[in-house]
């Protein structure tokens, strides 16, 4: 009898025991799986920035369900939500950014009359952090099926926002229907680009009926800033427009300029912010902040003007130039942007001073409660997707914005500018997972948002740390490394084929 008892329980020790070793196992969480969603996933201990220009706080754990984040809560080694995750991420030593918005993309395909995959876009937009894409102009028909493939996650891509392309019309009534049809189409908002003053006024009108926001790069035409803040335009792109609505009377340009001449154009866009009455600027940009019409100003995009060497010496073109786009991007009439078969040192000097009283003026927008953004225009001028991007972040606090306003600019505002700061740009309950894992304190150098081993100096300085880690959109989380990788390899192939 004794015996038979002391039997049955150590039976019934073994199988606790065993029970508990069944359990442990089963509640072991594992680390998140490159393009996996999991069902709940936690990324640990991480320092969390908001997208609303708040001091980063923490360390924190970030409790996704789903596509959604739950909970942000203080960190908590002992939680059971950490034991019963499907998934971890350990954010020790990482600071958690929302997901970044690129308020100024374009989907591509081809280039130079080249293919370059959509993914190979999409590889450097979510590698470089970007979980969002407005696209302010394509091929409508292509981006649609893409937006619709992005939201059905049947591919690994930033969410889309598309701002079609506007053409005009030569009666109200076929400026009028050619809006009523991009809005059929399934367009998110409009891109105006450089419209005359007829055509904006209707344009502006017939959006306005329909709800569809408008994107406006303007031109040396009759419609300037001014009239962005009469008719409330959502974004101003680039700058265009408001040194314009700033001149006594007009640009002084030579008499040989040629507006159908890149050349021309961009040389002499070099010196049109110092021609503008700076007491005229203030107002002009008072108008534009009392109209709600947000500045995205793509600093990027402009930099090989200011600095060609720089602009054509990219260190991350060695892995990472697609072959169509290295052709599109060398000097030649027939590229758009590829205009520096002429291009001094003069005008270099000019555009430096340019870029001085453009950051000197959004600056001051901002100050005075202008929302700005951040947007790319890569695959245009020696700029890259993603490393485009990064570069932006940079030069906004070059303008003079502390990193927090950077990060806002970057997240929040973006949402805010279309309308989705319910649930995108900020770390928080009930909001969208979109959210990029960076491997150290971008707040302490922007610098380490740039991948790893494209400079060994630099990787050896930041040592362990630098890189974005995980760009997770929807919940579903993306190694960059891995993502970076990827694209290396779409490049090998494509040059080898291109040989
Ligand atoms: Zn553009």
């Amino acid at each position: 009898m004794k015996t038979a008892s002391r039997k049955k329980l150590s039976m019934n020790a073994i199988c606790f025991f065993l029970s508990c070793l069944i359990s442990t196992a089963l509640a072991q969480s594992t680390t998140a799986v490159h393009q996996q969603r999991a069902g709940t996933m936690v990324i640990t201990d991480v320092m969390v920035v908001d997208g609303i220009g708040i001091p980063a706080e923490g360390p924190k754990d970030i409790i996704i369900e789903g596509k959604r984040i739950k909970q942000v809560r203080r960190a908590n080694p002992d939680g059971d939500y950490r034991k019963t995750a499907d998934a971890l991420i350990d954010g020790k030593d990482k600071y958690a950014l929302p997901g970044f918005i690129n308020m100024h993309g374009h989907l591509m395909d081809s280039r130079a009359g080249e293919t370059m995959p959509f993914q190979y876009q999409y590889n450097l937009w979510l590698g470089a952090g970007m979980t969002t894409i407005r696209d302010v102009g394509s091929d409508a028909e292509k981006a649609l099926v893409q937006q619709r493939l992005s939201r059905e996650e049947k591919i690994a891509a930033p969410r889309m926002f598309l701002y079609m392309w506007c053409g005009g019309g030569d009666t109200e009534e076929e400026i009028r229907q050619n809006v009523r049809e991009l809005k059929a189409k399934g367009a998110d908002g409009l891109k105006c680009h450089q419209m005359d003053l007829f055509t904006f006024r209707i344009v502006s009108d017939e959006a306005k009926k329909l709800g569809l926001k408008i994107a406006h790069h303007v031109g040396i035409k009759d419609a300037n800033a001014w009239h962005d803040a009469e008719f409330g335009t959502s974004t101003i792109e680039h700058w265009y427009g408001v040194p314009d609505a700033a001149l006594d009377g007009i640009q002084q340009f030579p008499a040989d300029f040629n507006h159908a001449n890149e050349l021309h154009r961009f040389r002499y866009a070099g010196r049109l912010w110092r021609e503008a009455n700076p007491e005229k600027l203030e107002k002009v940009l008072q108008s534009l902040v009392d109209a709600g019409v947000a500045w995205d100003p793509t600093f990027c995009i402009y930099e090989a003007s200011r600095d060609l060497q720089r602009a054509v010496t990219q260190p991350w073109f060695k892995d990472y130039l697609h072959p169509a786009l290295e052709k599109f991007f060398t000097p030649n009439p027939k590229y758009h942007g590829s205009f520096f078969w002429g291009w001094t040192n003069t005008d270099e000097v000019y555009w430096k001073e340019n870029y001085q009283i453009w950051m000197r003026s959004v600056k001051s927008f901002a100050e005075k409660g202008g929302v700005v953004t951040t947007g790319e225009d890569a695959g245009f001028i020696y700029q890259m997707f993603g490393f485009g991007y990064l570069r932006e972040l940079e030069l906004h606090e070059e303008a003079g914005f502390h990193p927090l306003e950077v990060i806002k600019h970057a997240t929040y505002n973006g949402a805010k500018t279309m309308g989705m700061d319910h649930e995108l740009g900020r770390i928080k309950a009930t909001y969208l997972a979109d959210i990029v894992v960076v491997n150290g304190n971008p707040l302490a150098n922007l610098h380490i948002l740039f991948p790893k081993g494209i400079n060994p100096a630099m990787d050896k300085q930041r040592g362990n740390a630098g890189g974005i880690e995980w760009t997770i959109k929807g919940g579903i989380p993306y190694h960059a490394p891995t993502l970076f990788e990827a694209t290396k390899s779409i490049v090998t192939s494509a040059r080898q084929h291109s040989e």
